[in-house]
């Protein structure tokens, strides 16, 4: 059984080969994304493994079905880039991988804080030019502060216990909220708007959905504590970047730090650094020093590419068999 691998990365051939190992899986790979445009090069195949910015709108998902694609596996756990009605409509089976590491994202999450709030970006280039002067880098003990925890699934819980470990106030908003876990871990339910505004801290960790889109706004964005911290490790499209950028000039915003970005989609993952860079508000975010950017990178630790690798290869294992899929994957 053969499977077309999409936007496939060196660490994505290394644990999706190992993980298939002597199982009756091919895998052909293709560093391009799964778009409409690029759907045909699985013509033949049964299935497809796709990542986050592979475009599986409806006349891709109509060209891989015509193609013999059954089963569209995404290694990874958001799903907002897949038109699922179309693909039951057409008879697409979709699985992802909903929980292979929260650690690595909420972890990758605190420390994009830490680095953000201690300049360590700053740091690090100033000391390799033996500039050894402080001014500028002085940030602030996060023991004693508030941060706000926007959806507390399966990482935004993770994270909320982490920032606790901090000796920080943990505050949360999620339309279903986990009393129980909350009472164990000190942390404590409020409406949206209050959290925003006991946040020195806003950590986002809710999926992207059409209430999600742009939740951080010029009107949101104006409800922080003037000098507070949004961090995203969520999906790009949470923050209204324009509203954003304009809350960073004026000062009321005192920092971002970023795993995502609203237009990544082309961007991220690709070594783009002999051309010309075409965004122009992401070339704005490049010049602010308080300003920290990683390339959706929380998930990449050996832990989760591991369990990812896992889980995709067993459900294209069972697809091909007729099976059920793994527990929780099927969408
Ligand atoms: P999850 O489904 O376990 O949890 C999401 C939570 O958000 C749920 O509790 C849900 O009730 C809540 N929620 C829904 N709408 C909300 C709203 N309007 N306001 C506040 N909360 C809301 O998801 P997860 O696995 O914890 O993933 C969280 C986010 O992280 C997702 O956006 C996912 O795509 C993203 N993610 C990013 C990376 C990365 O590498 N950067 C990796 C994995 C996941």
């Amino acid at each position: 059984m053969t499977t077309a691998v999409f936007d496939a990365k060196p660490y994505d051939r290394d644990y999706l080969t190992a993980a298939v190992a002597d199982r009756p899986v091919q895998l052909v790979f293709h560093e391009f994304r799964l778009t409409a445009d690029t759907a045909r090069m699985a013509d033949g195949t049964r299935s497809v493994c796709a990542f986050v910015n592979d475009r599986l709108d409806r006349p891709c998902l109509a060209t891989l079905a015509a193609g013999g694609v059954r089963h569209v596996a995404l290694r990874c756990a958001g799903f907002n880039n897949v038109d699922l009605p179309a693909a039951r409509e057409i008879g697409l089976a979709v699985t992802r991988v909903p929980a292979y590491s929260p650690y690595a994202v909420a972890e990758h999450t605190a420390a994009l804080v830490l680095a953000l709030n201690r300049r360590i970006h700053r740091a690090f280039n100033r000391v390799r030019e033996q500039n050894f002067s402080l001014a500028g880098l002085v940030g602030f003990d996060m023991h004693g502060k508030t941060c706000g925890i926007v959806g507390t699934g399966r990482i935004g819980r993770v994270a909320a216990e982490i920032f606790r470990g901090f000796g920080m106030r943990v505050v949360a908003y999620d339309p279903l909220p986990l009393p129980e876990w909350a009472l164990r871990h000190g942390v404590e339910y409020l409406p949206f708007d209050d959290v925003l505004a006991a946040s020195d801290i806003l950590s986002l960790h809710a999926p992207l959905t059409p209430e999600t889109h742009h939740l951080i706004d010029a009107a949101t964005v104006s409800r922080l504590k003037p000098g507070a911290i949004i961090v995203n490790t969520s999906r790009g499209k949470l923050i209204d970047t324009t509203a954003v950028i304009d809350a960073l000039k004026h000062g009321h915003l005192g920092g971002l730090a970023i795993d995502v970005y609203e237009e990544e989609e082309g961007m991220f993952f690709e070594d783009l650094s002999d051309t010309v860079l075409q965004d122009d508000e992401f070339s704005r975010l490049l010049v602010f020093p308080n300003v920290l950017i990683t390339a959706h990178q929380a998930f990449l630790t050996r832990e989760a590419l591991g369990e990812i690798a896992r889980v995709t290869v067993e459900n294209l294992v069972r697809g091909s068999r007729g099976e059920p899929f793994l527990p929780d994957t099927a969408l």
